[in-house]
């Protein structure tokens, strides 16, 4: 029997729930029994081969490359799980949700104390940036929200087993605080 199918993906973010998903140790040895990778950037996988059961994303989308991204996420994930600050909220990038994005340009490419004869990038080739930071439910319909800042190896691999066993994941608070 083939088994369950897992992508991840990144979006705005900094890697860290990536970080904590490897966080699991040597549970990972039982995660490669358990499901397939497909889509990731963990075995640096690019394109989706087949509907994947479960997709893992963390970070939100800041431009049209993000929500290109997500949609695709959505359209390839049979289970969308939004993993971390980022994906929920928009986390520490949405921090720019607060200045108006030609500000924030003018901040990092013009005005900024380093810069000398600065230039806002403008090449074709660039992603565009959105007008705020926008966190994944309000681009496409997230099944399950993982918090956390990251979320712990031991919250994301309890989600993940859930799933896997068909359950619906619930988190004791021992996998939910933060201090
Ligand atoms: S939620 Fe935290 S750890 Fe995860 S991508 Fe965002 S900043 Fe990084």
């Amino acid at each position: 029997m083939s088994k369950p199918t897992i992508a991840t993906g990144h979006f705005t973010g900094c890697f860290g729930c990536h970080m904590s998903l490897l966080d699991i140790d040597e549970r990972i040895l039982q995660l490669t029994e358990l499901v397939e990778f497909d889509k990731s950037p963990i075995n640096d996988k690019k394109r989706f081969d087949r509907m994947v059961d479960i997709g893992l994303i963390e970070g939100g989308c800041s431009n049209d490359e993000n929500v290109e991204f997500l949609q695709m996420f959505r359209d390839n994930c049979k289970t969308l799980v939004a993993v971390g600050a980022c994906a929920l909220t928009g986390g520490v990038p949405a921090m720019r949700n607060t200045v108006p994005l030609r500000e924030c340009l003018e901040e990092a490419f013009l005005s900024g104390p380093s810069v000398v004869d600065g230039i806002i990038p403008n090449d074709p080739d660039l992603p565009v940036l959105l007008d705020r930071v926008y966190p994944a439910h309000e681009v496409v319909k997230i099944d399950y929200f993982l918090p956390g800042c990251p979320p712990s190896a031991d919250a994301i691999w309890a989600a993940v087993v859930a799933l896997l066993e068909g359950r619906e994941p619930t988190l004791d608070y021992e996998l939910l605080k933060y201090d």
